[in-house]
């Protein structure tokens, strides 16, 4: 049952219905271009074969060749990894890339495997999906629970098949292996960047110290913290997937994370006042200004929406919030930053990887960052001023705006939409 995938197309319902779009498009976005589903059997190190379910889908590819991460995650399945497919569709669209959306995923606890069985499986997986990916076709990167090692092992797998260097098949790699400044805190910066250069709308910024909760404590939501902490916003609440904690007298996000280091936990983490340990859900309803999920999909739903006291939400997540979710929080007005917005730096710096791959020829990290604001700031304020002008939501007048790249895009291909009215 597809229900991921079926609630993330009622957003392109809800789009369509603000523009003038050729129903030709919309048929096209409806489904997925191809998917291939795999089995990846793996050595483990006790000499036993385990097997492993494994997935890449191509959603479309009428903007460019396909984009997306691979997930490693015991819970992933084929509805899931359309679905992400989808949402990077319409993420490389919003952020003006010249990409589609892809996505990939494996059925894994990576916890559970020691770092050899970790290579064996990601070079399995890239033997497996060598026909599928490409430079010019489809171009995988991290995503939850992958990382820079995870992309080394691909890129030089894929290499050793096609018999030469292929740096531009995948992106997130390590600095020594093509990999661009820049990519480690790429997501957390662009949520960043959006959030100070809507700050004065929003009615928040540094100088009014306002509070920031975020749900997860991976590479996005830390260096959003980290960025945020540095220019005086105040972080008074983080979790991971076991625990949270909230302090409304503010954290310090190194501190916090080179305990979580230390420990495995936030447990006990270092605090100047008043820490109090919660569980994830409860963290979600704390008072604060801004909420940031930026763990899984589906944390806000119609069963805890009603309970979410933060006027401002900014999914550094994928998908976090239901459509359900959603209806309730624009009742109630809260500001909700989509993740197809606010979540594009991370597949914005891929992008800048994949250019520098190409060209043979690297940027330092100051180039990173300025192009990095220069692509989001004016989608930013696009949105904004649509979303301003019609009334409409904020993720409404996100998709609305890649919708429009995409079907001009259809249209200049020369189909029938092009031709129609
Ligand atoms: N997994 C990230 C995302 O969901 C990055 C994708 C990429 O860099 O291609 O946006």
């Amino acid at each position: 049952m597809a229900r991921l995938f079926d609630s993330a197309r009622e957003r392109l319902d809800a789009a369509a219905k603000h523009i003038d779009v050729h129903p030709d498009v919309l048929e096209k976005l409806r489904y997925p271009k191809e998917t291939l589903a795999a089995n990846l059997l793996v050595r483990m190190d006790d000499g036993s074969r385990r097997s492993f379910k494994a997935w890449r889908c191509r959603y479309d590819d009428t903007r460019g060749p396909t984009k997306g991460g691979i997930r490693y995650h015991p819970n992933v399945n084929l509805d899931e990894v359309m679905t992400l497919a989808f949402w990077m569709t319409f993420k490389c669209a919003v952020a003006n890339l010249p990409y589609g959306g892809g996505k990939g995923g494996v059925a894994v606890d990576p916890k559970q495997l020691s770092p050899a069985e970790l290579e064996r499986l990601s070079r399995a997986y890239a033997q497996a999906f060598s026909n599928f990916i490409g430079p010019d076709r489809d171009i995988p990167a991290p995503d939850v629970y992958t990382n820079a090692m995870v992309m080394g092992w691909i890129a030089d797998e894929y290499s050793s098949i096609v018999g030469h260097p292929s740096p531009a098949v995948i992106t997130g790699k390590p600095i020594p292996l093509g990999g661009s400044l820049g990519r480690g805190d790429a997501t957390g910066r662009g949520a960043y960047y959006t959030i100070r250069y809507i700050e004065k709308d929003l009615g928040v910024g540094p100088e009014k110290k306002s509070r920031v909760v975020l749900q997860g404590f991976g590479n996005a939501s830390y260096h959003a913290a980290e960025l945020l902490h540095n220019d005086g916003y105040k972080i008074i609440g983080v979790s991971d997937s076991r625990s949270a904690i909230y302090d409304p007298d503010g954290l310090d996000p190194i501190a916090v994370f080179e305990h979580k280091q230390k420990t495995r936990g936030l447990a006990g983490a270092p605090s100047a006042g008043k820490l109090t340990e919660l569980s994830n859900s409860e963290l979600l309803e704390q008072e604060c200004d801004i909420l940031i999920p930026a763990a899984l999909e589906n944390q806000i739903t119609d069963e805890n929406a009603d309970r979410i006291v933060a006027p401002i939400i900014v999914e550094v997540a994928n998908g976090p919030t239901t459509p359900e979710a959603d209806a309730i929080l624009n009742k109630k007005n809260i500001t909700v930053v989509p993740d197809i917005l606010a979540n594009a730096g991370g597949v914005t710096v891929s992008y800048f990887e994949w250019v520098q791959n190409k060209a043979g020829f690297y940027w330092p990290i100051e180039e990173v960052h300025s192009k990095l604001r220069t692509f989001i700031e004016p989608n930013v304020d696009e949105i904004w001023r649509f979303k301003q002008d019609r009334g409409i939501d904020m993720r409404t007048a996100a998709y609305v705006h890649a919708l429009n790249r995409i079907a001009s895009a259809v249209a200049a291909h020369g189909t029938k939409a092009f031709f129609a009215s």
